[in-house]
């Protein structure tokens, strides 16, 4: 069994109201997974599902199973801050810490305990070449990250991401603050590393789930009401 995440009846509250109706969804390796749907039908929600970013959102109650490589990732044990480096999420404005590049894509290293430069500097210069950006500031890594561009920034954010080294990379509308082209560096991003990752992209915009994704889950008021290869989803539109 290759799927790498399994989400069983997934539900989720916000106080009275049901935001998510019971999902059952999963995710396979070396794969993109395109999330799709109009506004407010519960996509970022259920991304949220998957690293627990909703268990700071008091309101929010989920009840079903979500399993990460055969573990449950809501059994008691768990050690949420071990899960996150598992799962590396990307958001939808740019949000670089104001520091520089280095500092950026270092962060997570540093928390897990790895200071030394000589270090650090190897898997920073990877990281921002997986994420296509080492070109456009390998002469700026001691500058703000706040000081380049969106698109400059978006992809800070993900080499910051993989420096981590998740296995698995959630992405809520990574390129609806950018520009076109920006938008498309991003995209060839994602394809690029997809062979060592599983990724799953929240995105509006069905031009963009065609282009880079491998499967297509279309929700729609909380309910998954159509997921397929993403081929035959936009081939055969019901
Ligand atoms: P999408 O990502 O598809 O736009 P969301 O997951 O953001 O949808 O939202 C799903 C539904 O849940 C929407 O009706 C939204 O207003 C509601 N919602 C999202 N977050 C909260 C929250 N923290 N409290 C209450 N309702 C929320
Ligand atoms: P998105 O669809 O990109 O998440 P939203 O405007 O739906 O954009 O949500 C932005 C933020 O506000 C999210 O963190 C979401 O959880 C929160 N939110 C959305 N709807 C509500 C709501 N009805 N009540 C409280 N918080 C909400």
């Amino acid at each position: 069994n290759q799927d790498i995440i399994i989400s069983k009846n997934v539900r989720l509250y916000y106080g009275q109201k049901e935001a998510l109706h019971g999902i059952n969804l999963n995710f396979i390796k070396n794969k993109i997974t395109a999330l799709i749907g109009p506004s407010g039908c519960g996509k970022s929600t259920y991304l949220r599902c998957l690293d627990r970013m909703n268990d700071l959102i008091p309101e929010a109650k989920m009840t079903g199973t979500i399993k990460i490589n055969n573990h449950d990732i809501y059994a008691p044990r768990v050690n949420v801050a071990d899960l996150r480096r598992e799962v590396g999420m990307v958001s939808q404005q740019p949000n670089p810490f104001p520091f520089s590049v280095f500092d950026n894509v270092a962060y997570g290293l540093r928390l897990e305990g790895i200071k030394n430069k000589k270090k650090l500097a190897p898997i920073v210069e990877s990281s921002l070449k997986q994420a296509a950006i080492w070109d456009e500031v390998k002469d700026h890594l001691n500058d703000n990250a706040l000081s380049f561009s969106g698109g400059q920034q978006q992809r800070i954010c993900i080499a910051r991401t993989l420096a981590i080294k998740p296995k698995i990379i959630l992405l809520d509308e990574p390129t609806s603050a950018l520009d076109p082209i920006s938008s498309f560096q991003v995209e060839n991003t994602l394809l690029s590393i997809k062979k060592d990752y599983t990724i799953i992209i929240v995105t509006h915009n069905m031009q963009q789930a065609s282009r880079i994704s491998d499967r297509t889950a279309f929700f729609l008021n909380g309910k998954l009401i159509e997921f397929d290869d993403t081929k035959r989803m936009f081939l055969n539109p019901k």
